[in-house]
């Protein structure tokens, strides 16, 4: 070969490879492009059928290689369609918008809704709605206004929501303030310890609702039992009361038939002395006088033996009976003092605390009541002061309701111990204690309050091998003219409110 046609060829070769270039380029242009188009019609789909059809023209001068000047008019008229669809869009997104506002807005009248599903529509009404940049952002939403509708006819359908079955410790709380406000011994007080301590396992509805049936159950056991002591006490009273009528009817009626045969002998008596008598008066002799005598005494005599015996024999029964009689009433009078000493007992006894052994709430507002009342007649100082257990509740969870139980009685003993004698202190609930200083200016209540603060503190409680430090936080006030009960406590309590709201562990007084 010359080396002319050598060049030539391998010119050809380059220009073939040059257009062989270029074809590949525009290839792969026309490949992306139809990939792009197939996507973009496959997203568009439905939305509006004229931007479909005008998609599919698109592609298939795609695929038939047709020049760009021809594809261009294409582009510009689906650029207008999208663009139109875009404003059909936002005004679809606009109506979404409103019905989903109104949908929630209505979801939200529905009563019965549990509180955190409440919570999170009203967030979802007045937070993530405005956030929504696209139709597509509202099916989240959608999701959950669908589950929110769903619980809420769940809500209308069973008649209970949720929310009743979630913890109730509100609940719990009252419970537990009534049953340590029962006054029970024995087994009835065992019972209730039990009850107590499910309380503080379990604060839910369901378990709640069983406590305060089984509170409710060992009341109606007790009052059962004490009606029935009460009964049997009565019943005896009555058969005593019974046994009482019948010996007297029957001693009255022993005597009436001895004093028939008394008459009897007595008219006896009488009439042989006046024969004696008669016939003394017509003796003729010494001796047959004697001789009468000597027989009408005999027979006097006899009767007299008689009328004794019979005196004797009343006594014995008389005697006897009212024996009977007394022992009787003995026995009564032993009962009814039983039965009143009982009953003292229960009044001392619903005046105390049964846990703590201290003056229970009733006995607090009888006092306290004296007391306010006492002050606004004479005007002396008297301090009040309401003292709580800090984060009593963690006691409980952490180490049990009987740990917690110990725990206030601990407390109770070492305040009691700690207050002066002429101090009145009592349990008001809960681990809620009431203090009554007569005589006392609040600033020189001051330090004894210090003290009870830092005696309650000091002390070493150990749970499980762990030390623990318990405080109490205190709030006090002293009685001022015009106070009444309400308006006092109200103070000393506003003290600890704020005692609760500054940390804790503190003294706050209000004056
Ligand atoms: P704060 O510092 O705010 O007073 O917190 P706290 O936990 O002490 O107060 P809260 O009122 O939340 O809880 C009091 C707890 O006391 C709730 C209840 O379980 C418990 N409690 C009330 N009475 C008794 C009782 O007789 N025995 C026991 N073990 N716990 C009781
Ligand atoms: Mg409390
Ligand atoms: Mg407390």
């Amino acid at each position: 070969m010359s080396e002319k046609s050598n060049a030539t060829d391998k010119k050809l070769k380059q220009a073939i490879d040059a257009r062989m270039a270029v074809e590949d380029a525009r290839k792969y242009q026309v490949d992306t492009l139809t990939n792009f188009s197939a996507k973009l019609s496959l997203s568009c789909k439905g939305l509006d059928t004229e931007l479909d059809n005008r998609l599919a023209k698109f592609r298939n001068a795609l695929t038939k290689g047709v020049s760009f000047e021809h594809l261009s008019p294409l582009i510009d008229e689906t650029i207008v369609l999208l663009k139109n669809q875009e404003s059909v869009q936002l005004a679809q997104q606009r109506d979404l918008y409103t019905s989903v506002l109104n949908a929630g807005k209505q979801l939200q009248k529905t009563k019965g809704l549990p509180d955190d599903t409440r919570r999170t529509l009203r967030h979802l009404l007045d937070h993530d709605i405005n956030n929504v940049h696209s139709t597509h952002d509202f099916i989240p939403l959608l999701d959950k206004l669908v589950s929110f509708y769903h619980q809420a006819l769940n809500t209308k359908l069973t008649g209970t929501s949720s929310e009743q079955c979630d913890a109730t410790p509100e609940l719990a709380k009252k419970l537990l303030e009534l049953a340590n406000d029962l006054m029970l011994e024995d087994e009835a007080a065992e019972e209730v310890k039990y009850i107590k301590n499910n309380i503080t396992e379990n604060d839910k509805l369901d378990a709640l609702l069983k406590a305060a049936i089984n509170i409710i159950s060992v009341v109606v056991k007790n009052i059962t039992k004490e009606r029935q002591s009460a009964q049997s006490f009565l019943a005896s009273l009555n058969q005593t009361l019974e046994d009482l009528h019948h010996s007297i009817v029957s001693t009255s009626k022993h005597s009436k038939s001895m004093g028939v045969e008394f008459d009897s002998l007595n008219k006896s008596i009488e009439s042989k002395i006046k024969n004696l008598n008669i016939q003394t008066q017509n003796a003729t002799s010494i001796s047959s006088l004697k001789e009468l005598v000597d027989n009408e005494l005999k027979s006097l005599s006899q009767d007299f033996i008689a009328k004794e015996k019979l005196e004797r024999e009343d006594r014995e029964t008389l005697i006897s009976s009212f024996d009977q009689i007394n022992s009787r009433i003995g026995s009564l009078e032993s009962k009814l003092t039983k039965y009143k000493k009982r009953l003292n007992e229960q009044r001392f006894k619903s005046l105390l605390d049964s846990l703590t052994k201290l003056p229970n709430r009733a006995a607090f507002d009888e006092r306290y009541n004296h007391e306010v009342h006492l002050f606004n007649v004479q005007t002396s100082d008297v301090t009040l002061a309401v003292i709580d257990v800090d984060h009593f509740k963690s006691i409980n969870d952490r180490f049990g309701h009987t740990a917690g139980d110990i725990t206030l009685q601990v407390i109770a003993k070492a305040l009691l111990k700690s207050i002066r004698k002429s101090d009145f202190i009592a349990r008001y609930g809960g681990e809620e204690f009431v203090l009554l200083m007569p005589n006392t200016t609040i600033d020189s209540a001051a330090a004894p309050l210090e003290k009870l603060r830092k005696v309650i503190k000091s002390i070493p409680f150990k749970f499980r091998d762990k030390q623990i430090e318990i405080t109490i936080s205190l709030g006090a006030t002293q009685f001022k003219k015009g106070d009444t009960p309400i308006i006092a406590f109200d103070r000393a309590d506003d003290a600890l409110y704020e005692a609760k709201n500054t940390g804790r562990d503190r003294l706050c007084i209000s004056k």
